[in-house]
């Protein structure tokens, strides 16, 4: 029943999140990289060490680090259902190398995915696909977005969380904030809070760092605004790809799959090749028995303040 409540928890509006694109691309260039750590390569030591924990499972071939003995259900009775964070149990947590696990060892589902998308909103015709192949999947996600994308097209955020997605809070315009003053990470970070809640009601409960590199002062700042710092231990490396490269959607779909284990937490960007790959995607990671955890089960700094 946990499992199944755990697919079906629902809605309301937690996270926020996004991580761009092309903003991403300066990571890929680090080794780290290739284990889709890239962000984490990028520079910041506790990033990188953050992230190390999480490369474990990544780089060794996606073997999972947990038990994989659990029957696969699927948690994905989920409709498009709105719901309240209040009404979605907490069922999973992230640990410290971003992985989702559960909260209780008592059967709750641990084959799972988390699905995130980072550095929108863009496009219609993107987000229209992504909203749909995760409709198809009965799959809900975490949409890191930027201030300065939310500020371009309202509207396609206002689509996201109408379509019971989370939306994340991945800093304004998507700068290296490790190295910056309190004072600036606090408005890249704050500014997208406020406007996102003047947009669909609800602040972000969720915070990643543009390229992964949040550094202390990201982290300090996550706390302040009770937002879940995470980045990622599944990275598709959809951002390290160029428009001119041949069979991004394959690779897309690979590095995924070469890096999956129990409680992924996928980074996704808003990026032509990866709205192609994203239905076959989600079928593979289906057949080898993954559920979609829904983000809105996730244990957050919010939800720990909650009565
Ligand atoms: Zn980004």
């Amino acid at each position: 029943m946990s499992t199944k409540a755990a697919a079906i928890l629902l809605t309301s509006s937690l996270l926020l999140g996004a991580c761009g694109s092309d903003t991403e691309p300066a990571a890929p260039a680090n080794s780290a990289a290739q284990s889709g750590q890239a962000d984490a390569g990028k520079s910041d030591a506790a990033e990188q060490t953050a992230t190390s924990s999480g490369t474990d499972t990544a780089a060794s071939g996606g073997v999972p680090a947990q038990d994989k003995n659990e029957p696969a259900k699927t948690g994905r009775e989920n409709q498009d259902v709105q719901g309240t964070e209040e009404q979605t149990p907490k069922l999973y947590r992230m640990n410290s190398a971003y992985n989702i696990v559960p909260v209780k060892d008592d059967g709750t589902e641990k084959k799972v995915v988390l699905l995130t998308f980072d550095d929108g909103p863009k496009e219609q015709a993107m987000v229209d696909s992504l909203l749909d192949t995760l409709g198809k999947h009965g799959a809900k996600a975490i949409f890191f977005v930027n201030g300065y994308r939310v500020k371009e097209h309202p509207e396609l955020l206002k689509q996201i969380d109408e379509r019971g997605h989370i939306i994340g809070n991945h800093s304004y315009d998507h700068i290296v904030l490790k190295n910056e003053p309190l004072a600036k990470v606090r408005k890249q970070i704050k500014d997208v809070q406020v406007l996102v809640k003047d947009t669909i009601g609800t602040a972000p409960v969720f915070f990643r760092p543009p390229h992964g590199a949040g550094g202390d002062v990201g982290r300090q700042v996550a706390k302040e605004e009770n937002l879940l710092y995470m980045t990622w231990s599944n990275g598709s490396l959809d951002w390290t790809m160029k428009k001119s490269d041949p069979n991004k959607k394959q690779a897309v779909i690979n590095n995924v799959m070469d890096q999956l284990h129990p409680g992924s937490n996928i980074l996704m960007h808003e990026l032509p090749w990866t709205v192609e790959a994203l239905d076959e995607l989600l079928t593979k990671l289906e057949q080898k028995g993954y559920a979609f955890v829904d983000p809105h089960s996730i244990a957050t700094e919010a939800s720990k303040l909650a009565p």
